[in-house]
C-alpha cells in the first residue's frame, strides 16, 4: 500500500509500505479522507519529539470503509463506513479506573504514537469505531474527530441553552467549538483572533457571531460591550502557542477577564510556555477553570448532529489534496495559516487493482 510517511521532520514521503496486520479485535480500514490537525503540524516540525518516533505515518482524523475484520469483531462487517476515535487508553491508571479516559496517564493516539490514517489502509480496534450513515459524506466523516473535540469541550464547560460564549482562537479547534456551541445555545457567540481571514470564516458560516481582531480592538472591553457589561458565561481558550501583543493580555488571562462573576474558563490550547494569570481576577469572580483534552465518546453526538444538519462541516474545509501531495499540504499550512484551515487528504487516488493479501 501507499502511505504518507514522515521519514524525518519536515519531510513526508508518499511511498510503499506494508499493509498493517490486524489483531483479533481489530479491523482494517480503507481510508477515504484524512485531515491535517494542528498537532500534525507540530509533529511535522519535530515539536512532538521524542513522543513521536520516526518513521511515522501520521493522521488521527480519518474515516473510511472496513475491508477486513478480525475474528473477535462482532458489530462491524466488511463494507461498513466508519470514523475512528484514535485514542487508546490503558484502562488501569487512576483516571481510567474512573472512566476518565482523556486523562489516561499513558494515553496513546493512532497517528501520533503509532501509525495512523495518512495511508491507504489503517488498523483500529472495534470498540473505537463509529458507524457513518449514508447521509454523511466521506469528507464530512473525516471531520468527526475534530468536531468531537468541540463537543467535548462544550461538555467540559457545561454549555447549556442561553449561555453566552467567547472563543479565543478561531483556528481549527476554535471553529469546531463554535459549531458545537451553536447546537447548544442560541445566545451570543464571540470569536477572538488576530487573523481576519479566520474570523471571516466563522462569520461566513454563522453571520450572527461577533468577531474581534485583537490587533485592532481590546477584546475584553469589546466582549463587555457586546454583553452589556456583564461578561460571558463561558470563555474557551483555543489559542495554544500565543504571540505576545504589546498592551494586550494573554489569551488565558483574557478569558478570565471576559467572564461574568461565577463564570467558567475552559482551556484547550496546548503550548509549552508558562502563561501568567492573576489569580485575584479569578478569585474575585469565584470562577472555575476547566481543562479539556481530546474527546470522550462525543463521536456519537457529532455524527447525530451531522445527520440532523445542525453543523456546517464543509465550512471547515479549505483545501482537498490527494495524499501524495501531503508534503505540499504541510508547507501550505506553515506558509499561509490565514488562508487554510482544514486540509483534507484524499487517500483514494487510483482504484486498488490487486487484493490486499497480494500486497503483503
Ligand atoms: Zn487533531
Ligand atoms: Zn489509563
Amino acid at each position: 500500500m501507499k502511505a504518507a510517511v514522515l521519514e524525518e521532520y519536515h519531510n513526508i514521503v508518499w511511498k510503499d509500505v506494508p499493509v498493517p496486520q490486524i489483531a483479533r479485535n481489530e479491523v482494517l480500514i480503507r481510508v477515504k479522507y484524512a485531515c491535517i490537525c494542528g498537532s500534525d503540524q507540530h509533529i511535522f516540525l519535530g515539536e512532538f519529539h521524542p513522543r513521536t518516533q520516526l518513521p511515522l505515518i501520521p493522521g488521527h482524523e480519518f474515516a473510511g470503509e472496513i475491508v477486513e475484520t478480525g475474528p473477535e469483531v462482532r458489530n462491524f462487517r466488511k463494507g461498513d463506513r466508519v470514523a475512528v476515535d484514535p485514542i487508546l487508553w490503558c484502562g488501569r491508571c487512576p483516571a481510567c479506573e474512573r472512566h476518565h479516559y482523556p486523562a489516561c496517564t499513558t494515553l496513546k493516539l493512532i497517528g501520533v504514537d503509532l501509525d495512523g490514517g495518512f495511508a491507504e489502509y489503517v488498523r483500529a480496534p472495534e470498540h473505537m469505531l463509529y458507524a457513518i450513515t449514508p447521509d454523511i459524506s466521506d469528507e464530512q466523516a473525516a471531520l468527526v474527530e475534530v468536531l468531537s473535540i468541540g463537543f467535548h469541550s462544550c461538555k467540559r464547560g457545561g454549555v447549556k441553552n442561553n449561555d453566552t460564549i467567547a472563543i479565543w482562537g478561531a483556528g481549527k479547534v476554535g471553529q469546531c467549538i463554535l459549531q458545537a456551541a451553536r447546537t447548544k445555545t442560541a445566545n451570543t457567540l464571540i470569536m477572538v483572533d488576530m487573523l481576519d481571514a479566520r474570523l471571516e470564516r466563522a462569520k461566513k458560516a454563522y453571520p450572527d457571531v461577533h468577531i474581534i481582531n485583537v490587533l485592532k480592538e481590546d477584546p475584553v472591553a469589546k466582549i463587555k460591550e457586546i454583553t452589556d457589561g456583564k461578561g460571558v458565561d463561558i470563555a474557551f481558550e483555543a489559542v495554544g502557542h500565543y504571540r505576545e501583543i504589546p498592551g494586550k493580555v494573554n489569551p488565558v488571562r483574557g478569558c478570565i477577564q471576559s467572564i461574568r462573576g461565577a463564570g467558567k474558563v475552559c482551556v484547550l490550547g496546548l503550548s509549552d510556555e508558562v502563561t501568567p494569570v492573576l489569580f485575584k481576577e479569578l478569585i474575585w469572580r469565584e470562577a472555575t477553570i476547566i481543562a479539556s483534552r481530546v474527546s470522550h465518546g462525543e463521536f456519537a453526538e457529532t455524527i447525530e448532529n451531522l445527520q440532523k444538519k445542525t453543523l456546517k462541516p464543509d465550512t471547515l474545509i479549505s483545501d482537498v489534496l490527494t495524499a501524495d501531495r501531503a508534503q505540499e499540504a504541510f508547507e501550505m499550512l506553515e506558509a499561509e495559516p490565514e488562508k487554510h484551515l482544514k486540509i483534507l487528504l484524499k487517500l483514494v487516488i487510483e482504484e486498488v487493482t490487486s487484493k490486499i493479501k497480494d500486497q503483503r
